[in-house]
């Protein structure tokens, strides 16, 4: 019997047979309660539904701007469930993570005074749990406001250190859906933080195999998975609190403890994307080696930001050998990425036979897609209106909170043409980090006195989803949504000591922004803006130079115009990310003097309060880099928002056409 269901699934290409005889799902059913009374040949279609990345963008609203943005925002997604949930007889609505955080209404809910209360539930679980989601996971982000918000927000209790014991921890409001996360440990209790996974058991509108519509029962497990990489990104709320685990060995763990216990088809939400380098236990995207594991059947995917499938899809992890960017698969597994935003939502169709005391995926009829909430006539799929009425409080509350002004200022901030040298848009970040710390150092560590403060800040918004994804902040009046603008990410304050030699090393990485030389020269790389730190200071100078090699790129770094010595001591103000790890020479935390529990966003806030009047020759012109000058092969191509020229040469960016 066993061996004939091993067989079956082989044959129906599922599985090869050895991993078929490693996959456990149905071997123990036998041994399990009796089955249901399902007749063999019984056919369903089931319909697997992804939302991503969400980041609490539940309306298609643009709080920067205070102007709906129509391109975003769960109110539509929600429209494609409701039209798959018409289209399918059998759907399961499933979340891959980063949720809780990422736009200014999910800020207001966990920072602004005072913060939601035990029994309120977040806005944006309350209208995922009004659209009836089966189950999601925890994406990285969910780590940002630390563990006892997520436990509060989540109606969790987690067994660690920095909460108190479980017993003492009250109950709250959280999604009534549930969250599943494998591969994060509690540091004491060694035990997952959330139920590693979850068994559904969906009812499904069936055809039997005499033609007649039956109502039968399928068991799917779901499984999570979140980046080990938030160890570093969020080690201020983690460590010593929580561990991770690889996706792998986690995987390898629970996903034939999940068949044991009855699930006949597994699901593994994966908040990671796609690398087939070498597998690591703390690699960041590791999906890719998620689909090798046998056992799971539907892959699950996000945090790239980005579509999956798309036959025109040009992105590195989906152009990998074993990645079908066509059929969406990886490794032969069906595998979904919605993007990002409520952008897309992620279908994947599973037909499944009934046969031999369980349920069979006919792979040959599997069908995966990432549906856009953007028409084909660039028009976008109407807002369900169920969802804007659910969080008006919340929406205005965010709104009237963004609106509170701060001070003015006499130019235009941007970053359009940051990647160029316009520094509009970061000068002021860097000069409120400076102060920031430069006020701590003089009260509180007179040992450190002397040493020259600098800041480094980036770009943030650099166009990443579009000309319209860049920092602008008008000149005039300025506001908490004009200060959330120019710092976009709830990151904390964060000084670190470190010897010129340092400098030019991260400074060096940050010129990773511009790309090895190639036959036809685009200025920019894929490197993320937010990882483009420049400081911004009159005293301290640099040139880079675009055509070495990252390492030699960094020249005539100058302090009060004398060359910096490879080991003169600077303390730089930047933020918890930077300076805890994720990838910056010598940044692993050991050099953090001060790690200050005070927002970015907030310092910028309350400096730009203290000045009051912004203008562009104090606040907004000074530059200490420019490209070295050098003989280029052919023309030199930069990409910002369009009809900006003007913009560039009134901020003196005149090298730009
Ligand atoms: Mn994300
Ligand atoms: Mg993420």
């Amino acid at each position: 019997m066993q061996r004939e269901k091993n067989i079956a699934r082989a044959r129906l290409g599922a599985l090869t047979a050895s991993a078929a005889m490693l996959a456990a799902c149905g071997h123990n059913h036998d041994d399990a309660a009796p089955a249901p009374v399902i007749a063999d040949g019984t056919k369903a279609t089931l319909a697997m539904l992804e939302t991503t990345d969400i980041h609490t963008n539940v309306l298609s609203y643009d709080y920067f701007k205070l102007a709906e943005d129509k391109s975003i925002g769960l109110e539509r997604t929600a429209t494609l469930i409701a039209a798959a949930r018409q289209e399918f007889a059998n759907t399961m609505l499933l979340d891959d993570g980063d949720t809780i955080q990422g736009t200014a209404l999910a800020d207001y809910q966990a920072l602004a005074s005072p913060p939601i209360g035990c029994q309120t539930t977040l806005a944006v679980y309350k209208v995922m749990n009004a659209l009836k989601y089966d189950a999601g996971t925890i994406g990285n982000h969910e780590f940002n406001y630390g563990l006892p918000f997520l436990a509060q927000v989540t109606g969790s209790k987690f067994d660690v250190p920095n909460l108190p014991p479980v017993a003492q921890q009250q109950s709250s409001s959280g999604p009534t859906f549930p969250l599943v996360l494998s591969n994060v440990l509690g540091a004491k209790s060694t035990q997952p933080i959330f139920k590693p996974y979850t068994i559904v058991t969906k009812n499904l509108n069936a055809t039997g195999p005499d033609g007649k519509t039956v109502t039968v029962s399928v068991k799917v497990g779901v499984i999570g998975f979140t980046p080990p990489a938030i160890m570093s990104w969020d080690k201020r709320n983690l460590e010593g609190n929580v561990y991770t685990a690889g996706l792998k060995e986690s995987a390898e763990k629970y996903v034939p403890q999940m068949c044991a216990e009855g699930a006949q088809i597994v699901v593994a939400l994966s908040h990671g994307g796609l690398d087939n380098s070498t597998y690591s236990p703390t690699m960041e995207n590791g999906s890719y080696y998620l689909s090798t594991v046998p056992g799971i059947d539907v892959l699950m995917i996000g945090h790239s930001h980005q579509v999956f499938p798309d036959a025109t899809s040009t992105i590195a992890q989906f152009n990998l050998p074993d990645v079908d960017k066509v059929k969406g698969t990886v490794n032969g597994v069906p595998t979904v990425m919605a993007n990002f935003w409520g952008k897309h939502l992620g279908v994947v169709v599973l037909s499944l036979n009934y046969a031999n005391g369980t349920w069979n995926i006919d792979k040959s009829a599997t069908k995966v897609e990432a549906r856009p909430i953007q028409n084909a006539d660039k028009t976008y799929v109407a807002a369900d209106p169920a969802v804007s009425a659910a969080i008006a409080a919340e929406h205005q509350a965010t709104i009237d909170y963004m609106k509170t002004p701060i001070g003015s200022t006499d130019f235009r901030m941007t970053t359009y043409f940051a990647d160029v040298g316009d520094v509009s848009a970061i000068e002021i970040v860097n000069q409120a980090q400076a102060q920031y710390v430069a006020d701590y150092i003089a009260a509180n560590l007179p040992d450190q006195a002397g040493i020259p403060v600098l800041s480094v800040s980036a770009p943030f918004k650099s166009g990443f989803g579009g000309g319209t994804d860049f920092t602008d902040v008008s000149a005039g009046n300025v506001a908490i949504n004009n200060a959330a603008n120019l710092y976009l990410y709830p990151n904390t304050v964060y000084a670190v000591k470190v010897t010129g030699a340092d400098l030019k090393a991260w400074l060096e990485e940050a010129s990773k922004r511009y790309p090895t030389k190639t036959a036809t020269q685009a200025l920019v790389s894929s490197y993320p803006g937010y990882n483009f730190d420049m400081v911004t200071s009159k005293d301290f100078t640099y040139e880079i130079d675009v055509t070495q090699a990252v390492g030699s790129r960094i020249r005539n770094l100058s302090y009060k115009g004398t060359p910096v010595a490879a080991n003169q001591p600077f303390i730089v103000a930047t933020n918890n990310y930077r300076a805890s790890g994720g990838g910056f020479p010598g940044l692993d935390g050991s050099k953090t003097i001060y790690a200050s529990p005070d927002a970015n966003r907030d310092v910028l806030i309350a400096y730009i309060k203290k000045i009051k009047s912004m203008t562009a020759v104090a606040n907004g012109t000074n530059r200490s880099w420019c490209f070295t000058k050098v003989a280029t092969q052919g023309p030199v191509t930069f990409k910002s928002a369009p009809n900006l020229v003007s913009l560039a040469q009134a901020q003196g960016i005149a090298n730009v056409t």
